[in-house]
């Protein structure tokens, strides 16, 4: 099978190549180096280099694979581990960790995200039901690298019963606690994650490493632990497929499957399409990218949906973005899908330009909108369409 690395799965710059077409290369050989902020890229599986281009690296790989890798080098401290592993924030963000974990300041709280914000994921859960002690030991080790007192470790309040079970884990462990927040979305936001249970109000662009808490994605952390217990590169994600697949249409995690491969395996995994179907998300339904059946399998992959076809036949649209949901990209390009001939966008009240970007100052506490669709209304709108959460 043919393995695809794109060069930018991070925040930061496109990595560079360090192999050559034609070289072989060994899972958990080094692919491709950071250029300034970024993250190594390591091989998932054993093969051939085939092809490098500015933006991937192609591996044919072979036809017999084994779980076993090639380790980094011993590093000098866990920092050096996370760095030389290339781990980026696995829920999505894809921020390089070290860097992050580096930019804290009076370390004071760190933060497991367990809320698997999008609808239908499930990959996250099953890691914290499957195994809750990498997790704890995980957040032992951020408290140790950065001295933070306490750890959180955040879910919904669905999954009361995983909750429970780790809750009785950390009977003994004094500075790890177990938090709840409704099931809302965007609950797994990390500014609304900071209010709900620090109860501080980040300002727009406010990171919450300024304020001395560290957010984690749980598979962060999984990866953190590989890195340090194993010098296991970043090489394999979790991920969730659902939709209109014959097999799992509510959902199914699979879990370490290797980083590189085409989605349309495990849609083929999952029982193939259920027709009718329409395109293809990478992420979640309501910040996804549209993808493709030969799509890779990034450090940020977290969801495959496959979705229904869309409605056509409306001629003019309304648009009206939030910040936490679908984006107003993502809505264009759906009422573009959906046959409009003219799009009118607007954006949720709440959104406030900062540094060029439009952030929502109070996410999750989301006003009516009534009044941009009595405009839209005005305007000729024959259709709304909405990331927004409350609408
Ligand atoms: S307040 Fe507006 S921008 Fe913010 S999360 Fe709610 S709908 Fe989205």
């Amino acid at each position: 099978m043919k393995i695809h690395y794109l060069l930018q799965q991070h925040v930061g710059a496109p990595a560079i190549a360090v192999v050559s077409c034609g070289d072989r290369v060994s899972r958990g050989q080094l692919l491709a180096e950071p250029n300034v902020l970024g993250a190594n890229i390591h091989a998932s599986v054993s093969g051939t280099v085939e092809n490098i281009t500015g933006e991937s690296i192609v591996v044919a790989g072979e036809e017999r694979q084994s779980n076993s890798f090639i380790p980094f080098d011993e590093p000098s401290d866990y920092f050096e581990a996370i760095r030389e592993a290339g781990i980026v924030g696995a829920g999505g963000a894809g921020f390089p960790t070290a860097v992050k974990i580096k930019s804290l300041k009076n370390p004071k709280i760190i933060i497991a995200n367990g809320t698997e914000c999008e609808p239908m994921l499930q990959h996250n859960i099953k890691f914290m039901q499957t195994r809750p002690d990498v997790l704890i030991r995980g957040l032992k080790y951020l408290q140790e690298m950065t001295g933070a007192p306490i750890a959180l470790i955040v879910l919904k309040e669905k999954n009361k019963a995983v909750a429970r079970d780790l809750l009785n884990l950390c009977s003994q462990e004094k500075r790890i606690r177990i938090k709840l927040l409704p099931d809302r979305y965007p609950a797994g936001d990390e500014r609304v994650i900071v209010r709900e249970l620090v109860g501080l109000e980040l300002a727009p662009g406010e990171l919450p490493t300024e304020s001395g808490l560290l957010i984690q994605n749980v598979e962060t952390i999984k990866r953190i632990v590989e890195a340090i217990e194993l010098r296991k590169p970043f090489i394999d994600k979790d991920i969730t497929v659902a939709g209109r697949v014959k097999d799992t249409p509510k959902g199914k995690p699979y879990m370490d499957v290797p980083l590189g491969t085409p989605i349309g395996h495990f849609i083929e995994a999952s029982g193939g399409f259920e027709e009718p179907h329409g395109e293809i998300i990478i992420g979640g339904p309501f910040t996804g990218k549209t993808a493709t059946f030969s799509s890779p399998i990034t450090k940020t992959t977290g969801g495959i949906m496959v979705g229904m076809p869309f409605p056509g036949g409306r001629k003019k649209m309304g648009v009206l973005a939030c910040e936490c949901g679908a984006q107003e990209e993502r809505l264009q390009d759906i009422a573009r899908e959906m046959g409009a001939e003219e799009i009118i966008t607007a954006k949720c009240k709440r959104m406030e330009e900062v540094n060029g970007r439009f952030r929502c100052n109070k996410p999750g506490i989301c006003p009516g909108q009534a009044e941009t669709v009595m405009e839209f209304k005005k305007k000729g709108v024959d259709a709304l369409l909405t990331g927004s959460c409350d609408e």
